[in-house]
């Protein structure tokens, strides 16, 4: 089904890449450590720059969401019921993610749509309910397996791979979304450029990051950071339960000193993760611009009722 949709290309050197269950490298092996294929069903692309081996970000998102959807989301097991309950959240927070997308719900019917950095499956559920097709990408396996759940009885499917070395060929998606996930990887503008890359002539590219915050605020998150990088990952993601405040009033009060959280999912996107980038809205704007990009909105909401930090949005159209 999913091969008439879209066709899978090495992000490096172009090459046709056949998904099966063997590793096939593909001939530019020697600049990527290039694997894919099929595991427990899931398609996967491990295109990683030999010279970042270290640090490659999948490794990192897959014991996040691990901890994340086993401690914060009711210990879900994947292909059993209780998956419903995160699929209810999901609807919740997706209604108000692109009910703040400026464009008619007619807008999505029959659209073949990427999710780049689906995490819990939020907007590939609300595209879903929109009657769209949907390919989401995501390096946690734990995500992939969730979105693949999501989009069992459509025509998409969820795909594991890095935002960085995306392997499908361009030109191919009407949409292009990635919501609040481009700030995480290593190099933004980079990532943005490649999802441009996918889009179709007139296709709609729309995304969220991290807005700057003041000069206070952004030392004490990179000093935390600073400290967190000290220890394994596992430990980073625990120790950041630390800065969790429940109560609304403390923690907003508190917050003038600290950038407190509500929860683990907020807390552990601003502490954890090998990269955090935030951006001046002009300079988002100016960068699309400057990549001829045209009809350029940007609003902002928060991305889900349950994150406080500064989030800036953006539309334009190819
Ligand atoms: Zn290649």
């Amino acid at each position: 089904m999913q091969k008439e949709l879209i066709e899978f290309v090495c992000p490096k050197c172009g090459e046709k890449l056949i998904v099966n269950s063997k590793f096939k490298p593909c001939r530019c092996n020697n600049e990527l450590t290039v694997n894919y294929g099929k595991f427990s069903g899931i398609t996967f692309f491990n295109f990683y720059d030999r010279v970042n081996l270290s640090e490659k970000d999948g490794h990192f998102y897959d014991i996040f969401f691990k901890f994340y959807l086993k401690e914060v989301i009711n210990k879900i097991q994947i292909g059993k019921i209780t998956k419903n309950e995160e699929k209810e959240k999901a609807e919740q927070n997706s209604d108000y993610l692109l009910n703040s997308v400026p464009l008619p719900k007619e807008f999505w019917k029959n659209k073949l749509v990427l999710d780049a950095g689906c995490g819990g499956g939020w907007a590939t559920l609300a595209a879903l309910n929109l009657n769209a097709t949907i390919i989401s990408i995501d390096n946690a396996n734990t995500c992939i397996e969730f979105n693949n759940w999501i989009l069992r009885n459509s025509n998409g499917l969820a795909i594991k791979s890095s935002m960085d070395f995306i392997p499908i060929k361009e030109e191919t998606f009407d949409i292009v979304m990635a919501w609040s996930s481009i700030h995480h990887t290593k190099n933004p503008k980079k990532t943005l450029k490649t999802l441009v890359k996918l889009l179709k002539k007139d296709g709609t590219i729309m995304f969220s990051v991290y807005g700057r915050n003041n000069f206070l605020r952004e030392f004490l998150i990179s000093l935390t950071r600073s400290f967190l990088r000290l220890f394994s990952l596992k430990n980073r993601i625990k120790f950041s339960k630390l800065f969790i405040i429940k109560n609304n009033k403390i923690r907003k009060k508190l917050n003038k000193i600290f950038p407190f959280q509500k929860n683990m999912l907020a807390s552990t996107d601003i502490f954890c993760p090998v990269y955090r980038y935030t951006f001046e809205k002009k300079e988002i704007i100016d960068f699309l611009k400057k990549n001829n990009m045209k009809e350029i909105k940007t609003w902002g909401v928060k991305p889900c009722p349950e994150v406080n930090e500064k989030i800036h949005f953006f539309m334009a159209k190819k």
